[in-house]
């Protein structure tokens, strides 16, 4: 029995308890960003989502060497996402279950998997196709607005800052394993290098938000992000040879004050990914404030809530109804 002086254990359970956030620190965005700005740990969750729970496995599938795996899956036990759960005494045998907080990010992956496949030629053959197992056909997700279930792009969503809101606790606490050549990264498993490009450095994420919300002018980006302009150069080169930004007007030479940077199709095709993380952000890390953005789908007028809809049925999916085709079966498409 605990006597009345022990400390009382906080044992809220991070994976179905929403993190609170205190004033003044990183807010949802950031956090989110700071976790899944890994490619490590997307790996991992994809295949946790697809029903893997044994190290070994993650082992084998991930192609992870023992050292990632075992400080990714303390990651994602601290976060919340998985629970460690013993099966065996002698020896300890233990496997990763995810919580309802990990079980929650299918729509990124989803997401991840969609973008990828459509906009990164050298995936759109590899990557399997998803069954919807609802209506029984393969199919892409679209992002829908709860409210009115229309269609949600990103010119279509007013955003505004919430009271935890800003550039500044939107960008993820910088951590020593991040290098910023991604060259020599060997943090990186080399699978998603475009969504890595985008999700997987603290400044590329803002920079990529700051152009969803329409900034466009050089100066513009580097006062937002509050970025040493030559970060901000190479950023928004990178984003150019991608082909997710295009500069338009004229450029002389590297940081150019007059060259404006538009998403392009392919820029903009990568707002599901933000809309279902930030989404799940918000949710599950509550700043002591208030929200760090306000949203309202413009169309309806209704704050922005969204969803994950099947093309083929137009039903919200399921993180459970989705079924991965194995290549094999799909010899007669080729
Ligand atoms: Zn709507
Ligand atoms: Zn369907």
């Amino acid at each position: 029995m605990r006597s009345v002086s022990e400390p009382v254990v906080d044992d809220v359970d991070p994976g179905t308890v929403p993190t609170r956030l205190d004033a003044g620190s990183t807010n949802a965005i950031g956090r989110m960003l700071g976790l899944l700005g890994d490619e490590w740990t997307l790996l991992i969750l994809q295949r946790a989502l697809r029903g893997t729970t044994r190290y070994g496995q993650f082992l084998d599938e991930v192609a992870i060497s023992n050292a990632v795996l075992t400080s990714r899956l303390a990651t994602m036990e601290r976060e919340g996402l998985l629970r460690r759960v013993v099966y065996q005494e002698r020896p300890v045998r233990a496997e990763y279950v995810l919580t309802q907080r990990g079980r929650g990010l299918w729509p990124v992956t989803i997401a991840i998997w969609d973008w990828e496949r459509r906009w990164v030629p050298r995936h759109a053959a590899t990557l399997p196709a998803m069954r919807h197992a609802l209506c029984g056909q393969n199919f892409a997700p679209v992002l829908t607005c709860t409210s009115c279930r229309e269609v949600v792009r990103s010119g279509d969503v007013h955003a505004e800052w919430g009271p935890s809101g800003s550039w500044e606790r939107s960008v993820p606490e910088s951590t020593t394993r991040r290098r910023s050549d991604p060259r020599v990264d060997r943090t990186s498993a080399g699978l998603f290098p475009e969504t890595m490009a985008i999700f997987g450095n603290r400044w590329s994420s803002a920079l990529i938000g700051a152009s969803l919300r329409g900034l466009t002018r050089f100066g513009d980006f580097e006062e937002a992000l509050g970025a040493p302009p030559s970060l901000v150069a190479e950023r928004l080169r990178a984003f150019c040879d991608i082909g997710v930004l295009e500069a338009r007007g004229r450029r002389t030479s590297g940081a150019d004050g007059r060259a404006e940077y538009h998403l392009t199709d392919k820029g903009h095709a990568f707002y599901p990914v933000v809309a279902v993380a930030i989404d799940w952000a918000q949710h599950w890390y509550a700043a002591e404030e208030g929200p760090a953005l306000v949203q309202r789908h413009v169309p309806c007028g209704a704050a922005l809530a969204v969803a994950l809809a099947c093309d083929q049925c137009s039903a919200d999916l399921h993180g459970s109804d989705i079924e991965v085709v194995p290549r094999a079966h799909r010899r007669s498409d080729r």
